[in-house]
């Protein structure tokens, strides 16, 4: 099956959640023949060379100055190319602010719709049925679109890169395309960055805490342990919301979505909302409730009061 990866690029490196689909259409896909499209000004080699080994056999490559960023109009127009071009079966994102802007554009350019923030799919001879979970994660929805492309974003953190990566050097076709006006009606001014902006995306280990952390102060021990497991702090809503720590650590729906090695909550309970941004490989659960429903999704759980446990931990760890 063809299928094509729009790549994305974040801080000069491939995208996390883009090798992460890379790795799910590798294990799922039987057979599949992928081709990733790489956009930009400048293009890396040690990209393509990283392409390859996570799998992709031909690396598609537009470059023109006015791909720096992403504008809706010239990287809709440069994909809708490569489309045309590829021919593919399949054509997929990570469901980031651009690959949520750009593939539903490309749908609707096909005539067909798409599949938004899928954590899962299943191919069935030439068919590929999409699962999205819905109503806060209590339910999975299972679509298929219907056309000759099947269009799809992921969910950001729902699949892990491959570690051991054993691909070879792809083929590398270029294709050029010419800008008009009509692409040039939104101008890029210049990106500001966020102050105090916290990236958990790529934390490989997270000390998160909820509402039985009791308070702003007791924060202390969290940043501590994160310190000591040279990982990063989060939180639940219950805790941002009353200022104990500054809204960017929140991790779920409206938060961050993570996928670290090691997650530990304390105090938290489990909400769909909350569990909905967190794919850990280990979750250790720390919560004086045995029925929390946060212990239903650990590895480890510790039935007791995160007072207690955590300078125990922290002891340990030192
Ligand atoms: C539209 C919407 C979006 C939302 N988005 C998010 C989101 O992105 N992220 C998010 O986190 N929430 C979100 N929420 C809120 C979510 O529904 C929950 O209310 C929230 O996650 C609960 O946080 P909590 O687990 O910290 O608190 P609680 O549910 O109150 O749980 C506290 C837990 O701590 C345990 N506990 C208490 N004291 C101790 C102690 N001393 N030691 C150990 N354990 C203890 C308790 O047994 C309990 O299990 C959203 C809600 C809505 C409606």
């Amino acid at each position: 099956m063809k299928t094509l990866v729009f790549i994305q690029i974040r801080d000069d490196k491939i995208e996390e959640n883009t090798l992460g689909i890379l790795n799910k259409i590798k294990t799922t896909i039987k057979g599949a023949e992928i081709i990733g499209a790489l956009l930009g000004k400048d293009l890396k080699d040690e990209w393509i060379q990283e392409l390859g080994l996570h799998g992709v056999q031909q690396v598609v490559t537009v470059t023109s100055p006015e791909l720096e960023v992403y504008l809706s109009a010239t990287y809709t127009k440069v994909m809708m190319e490569i489309i045309n071009q590829v021919n593919p079966r399949f054509v997929v994102a990570a469901g980031t602010v651009y690959g949520e802007d750009l593939i539903p554009r490309l749908a609707v350019r096909s005539n067909t719709s798409c599949a938004q923030r899928f954590v899962d799919f299943m191919v069935e001879g030439d068919n590929i049925h999409f699962h999205t979970p819905v109503r806060d994660d209590q339910a999975m929805k299972i679509t298929q679109v219907v056309g000759d492309i099947a269009f799809a974003t992921s969910r950001p953190g729902a699949f892990f890169v491959d570690e051991n990566p054993s691909g070879t050097n792809p083929e590398v076709t270029s294709v050029s395309v010419t800008f008009d006006d009509a692409d040039r009606l939104v101008k890029h001014i210049e990106i500001k960055k966020a102050e105090r902006t916290v990236n958990l995306k790529d934390a490989k280990v997270i000390v998160a805490a909820g509402r039985g952390v009791a308070g702003k102060e007791n924060f202390q021990i969290i940043r501590e342990l994160a310190d000591l497991l040279g990982g990063q702090i989060g939180a639940t809503r219950a805790c941002t919301d009353v200022h104990w720590v500054e809204e960017t650590y929140e991790i779920g729906q409206t938060g961050q979505s993570v996928s670290p090695d090691l997650y530990i909550a304390a105090g938290i309970s489990g909400a769909p909302q909350h569990m909905s941004g967190v794919k850990a490989k280990t979750l250790i659960v720390i919560n004086t409730d045995e029925g929390a429903p946060i212990i239903n999704y650990a590895d480890y759980a510790i039935i007791g009061d995160m007072h207690t446990i955590l300078p125990i931990l922290k002891e340990k760890l030192k």
